[in-house]
């Protein structure tokens, strides 16, 4: 399977005892270089090679960040932890912003700027996470950690 450029790429990494996986995250950038924004586990993948040639292409999900469509899909689709982690690395790395569907009104709202969401430690796939996005107006709903 081909990536194209600008594409941030979900795939099931992980596989730590037994069949144990979860989602990881890559980007290839609009130079087509592999970014690994998360990986873990024996399917992580290190290189773009790797990542294109993971058997099976159900296992994929492909973001193109040029189109806001997708960027809109991701940040509703993708669990609260992958949205956050991806949001965090784009806005240190590109100029890409990635926002994420209010879970209590449904606007899209900027993930980052909801304080401290706790240090994902990406070691073993346990670390709690929040389970929900808020936008601003719902102050009281927000969950702190
Ligand atoms: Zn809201």
């Amino acid at each position: 399977m081909k990536i194209k450029p600008n594409t941030l790429v979900a795939y099931k990494g992980g596989g730590y005892d037994g069949c144990f996986w979860e989602w990881n995250y890559a980007y290839i950038d609009k130079s087509g270089e592999f970014h690994s924004i998360f990986a873990s586990g024996r399917n992580g993948c290190d290189n773009r090679e790797e990542l294109e040639n993971c058997e099976d292409p159900y296992d994929f999900d492909l973001y193109d960040m040029g189109n806001a469509e997708d960027r809109r899909r991701f940040g509703s689709e993708e669990g609260v932890r992958g949205t956050v982690l991806c949001a965090r690395w784009f806005a240190e790395n590109t100029d890409t912003r990635i926002k994420a569907k209010c879970d209590r009104c449904g606007c899209q709202t900027d993930v980052l700027g909801h304080g401290s969401w706790g240090d994902y430690a990406g070691e073993g796939g346990t670390s709690y996470f929040p389970q929900h996005i808020f936008c601003g107006k719902h102050p009281q709903l927000r969950e702190d950690y």
